[in-house]
């Protein structure tokens, strides 16, 4: 028979926001499990260097971060499953959810953590050239494009953001999008089109990414016209994809409002969403940010406001097993 693991404070997801809810969640004696998922440490197991994370002066690594991450929240008594959840019904406490080996997870207290993934291309060359040239966040890998010609693909805030925030390291950027406008605020388009460092080219599709060198990386991009069809190649050294996110909320899509992208929507200032007792951090309500430290933090904030909600929940429930043991 498939287990049932009952928690005060129970965890959807271990990246920076998942954790850092242990940690906190732990000390302040919940004794959260946290259900892992099919990406345990979450986005930052998939990366290499990471040099914005306060606290370290030399470059650490995004798998090794996350490890430590890991030890802390079980070094203070945080419980991990791996196991990843397929089914949930917060119309009653405590909330439930089911595992996909069918394993059931019970807690007073829900903190959703599932994160967000970037939409990518979905095509051959850009899944090889992973890392090797073709990133999905400026923010995150455009240190290394230093002095190197680079493209952003897109035409939302994100795109123009991240083509602003890349001539910080580079003069030559170019917004690359499908159509002859933009989708992002006319503040930042105006910022965009007044920039010396940044071209657009209008009604552009990548069709390929082109490699070259040993080991190899990304040396150039085959565009296609998407009113002609007509393929052009350019040189490029950094393709940024910036073509939205997509968070993990599918599971919560009949149990929580989300918003018109999919984003948990919190009570602002708090993590708090809709239903009192479940809680959520990280990518999966921020679409604005969507840093680890930002992550970690707003994890830190569910714990937090767990912890009070817990605590408040107790002190109604005290009169009544005042009379039972009266
Ligand atoms: P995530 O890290 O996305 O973790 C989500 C977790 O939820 C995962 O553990 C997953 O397994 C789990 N999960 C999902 N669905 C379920 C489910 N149904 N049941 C159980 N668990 C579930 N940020 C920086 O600050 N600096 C960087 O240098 C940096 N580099 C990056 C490089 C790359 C390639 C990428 C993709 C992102 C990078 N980021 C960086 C962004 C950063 O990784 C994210 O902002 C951060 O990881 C978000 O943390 P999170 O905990 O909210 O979610
Ligand atoms: P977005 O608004 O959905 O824009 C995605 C862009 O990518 C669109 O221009 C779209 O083109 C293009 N695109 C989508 N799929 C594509 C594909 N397969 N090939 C080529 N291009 C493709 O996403 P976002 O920019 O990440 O923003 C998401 C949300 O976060 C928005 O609500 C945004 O306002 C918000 N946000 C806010 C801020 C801020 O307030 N500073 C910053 C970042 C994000 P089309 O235009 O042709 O559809």
């Amino acid at each position: 028979m498939a287990a049932t693991h009952s928690t005060r404070l129970l965890i959807l997801g271990s990246g920076p926001a998942g954790l850092t809810a242990a940690i906190y969640g732990a000390r302040a004696g919940m004794a959260p499990i946290v259900v892992q998922g099919i990406q345990p440490g979450g986005q930052l197991t998939i990366t290499t260097d990471v040099e914005n994370y306060p606290g370290f002066a030399d470059v650490i690594q995004g798998p090794w971060l996350m490890e430590q991450m890991q030890k802390q929240a079980e070094h203070v008594g945080a419980k991990m499953e791996w196991d990843h959840i397929v089914e949930v019904d917060l119309t009653q406490r405590p909330f439930r959810m089911r595992g996909d080996g069918g394993a059931v997870y019970l807690g007073d207290a829900l903190v959703i953590a599932t994160g967000a993934q970037a939409k990518w291309l979905n095509l051959p060359s850009e899944e090889r050239l992973k890392g090797k040239g073709v990133s999905a966040c400026a923010t995150c890998d455009g240190f290394f494009y230093r002095g190197k010609k680079v493209i952003v693909i897109g035409g939302g805030n994100t795109a123009v953001e991240e083509a602003l925030y890349m001539t910080n390291h580079s003069h030559d950027v170019t917004l690359i999008h499908r159509r002859d406008s933009l989708r992002a605020e006319k503040i930042l388009q105006d910022r965009l089109f007044a920039h010396a460092n940044i071209k657009v080219m209008w009604n552009r599709e990548v069709a390929e990414f082109i490699a070259a060198g040993e080991p190899e990386g990304l040396v150039a991009a085959d565009l296609r016209d998407t009113q002609t069809g007509a393929i052009e190649r350019i040189d490029l050294e950094g393709a940024f994809i910036a073509i939205g996110h997509s968070p993990a909320t599918e599971l919560f899509k009949d149990q929580l409002e989300l918003d018109s992208d999919g984003y948990i929507p919190v009570i602002p200032g708090t993590s708090r969403t809709a239903i009192p007792g479940v809680f959520a951090c990280g990518d999966v309500m921020d679409k604005v940010y969507r840093q680890a430290v930002t992550a970690a933090g707003t994890g830190c904030m569910a714990a937090l406001d767990a912890e009070k909600f817990l605590a408040e929940a107790d002190f109604e429930a005290a009169p009544a097993r005042r009379l039972q043991e009266a």
